[in-house]
């Protein structure tokens, strides 16, 4: 590796939450005997994301997965759907009831709403694009109990996958949906009033944060609905003029 490529791997660990590294330490020589292999008590950090990764790969690699306690009680993985060469990536919190059900991205109620506000904004502001044009994936790929939020552990193991599949695609730019998905990006405490309404960076991908289209649905937030089709406008012309 070189310095770069260390730098990457290294900050790709730091925006998990990986607090501490290890290095390997040298084989040592003792006086009079054969040299000896210390034996690794910790193994071998993953690569950050293989050379030419692409979205199949990550899938295959998430496999029937295991890692945390999601797994107990989902129907179905969710992994995430639109244009493996989207220039722009919408990433939301995780998967509800319908998702979970039939395995893909926001095609519940919530998923309706973002689906009416990629399509008709694009329409009324003249970006020739629709939904199936972006990709939507989750922080998350598996239904959290009821709903809740995810845990930051949930959170850390998925976070792995959701940073290959962006690192994949390499979007233009990046749309947080709600405060779970700017926290997984930015690492951040602050929530969606504070965040939305200017440009972010994960990595070196322009971010825009917006509010969840769950969010979006409850009664008595009019001004919230127009923050975020304005947020909507700013991204898809930002991405696509
Ligand atoms: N809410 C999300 O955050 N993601 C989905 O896929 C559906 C609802």
């Amino acid at each position: 590796m070189n310095s770069e490529e260390i730098r990457q791997y290294l900050t790709f660990y730091q925006d998990l939450g990986v607090k501490e590294i290890y290095r390997r330490r040298a084989a040592t020589a003792v006086a009079g005997a054969e040299p000896v292999e210390i034996v690794q008590s910790i193994p071998e950090l993953l690569p950050l994301a293989p050379d030419g990764d692409t979205l199949l790969r990550i899938r295959e690699d998430l496999g029937d997965c295991k890692r945390c306690r999601l797994c107990e009680g989902r129907a179905k993985i969710v992994f995430g759907s639109g244009d493996e060469k989207a220039r722009l990536v919408f990433v939301g919190e995780g998967p509800g009831a319908d998702e979970d059900a039939q395995g893909f991205p926001f095609v519940g109620r919530a998923g309706q709403l973002l689906t009416q506000m990629i399509d008709n904004t694009a329409s009324k502001e003249g970006v020739p694009i629709r939904r199936p044009d972006v990709y939507i994936c989750n922080v998350v790929k598996c239904r959290p109990p009821e709903n809740r939020t995810p845990l930051p552990d949930e959170m850390e193991i998925c976070g792995e996958f959701l940073f290959r599949q962006l690192l994949a695609i390499k979007p233009k730019a990046i749309c947080a949906l709600g405060s779970t998905a700017a926290k997984a990006l930015l690492a951040t405490k602050d929530g969606v009033t504070r965040l939305r309404g200017k440009w972010h960076k994960w990595r070196d991908i322009p971010l825009i944060v917006t509010y969840h289209p769950s969010y979006l649905l409850r009664p008595y937030n009019q001004d919230a609905k127009r923050e975020a089709w304005d947020d909507l406008k700013k991204v898809l012309h930002y991405v696509y003029d």
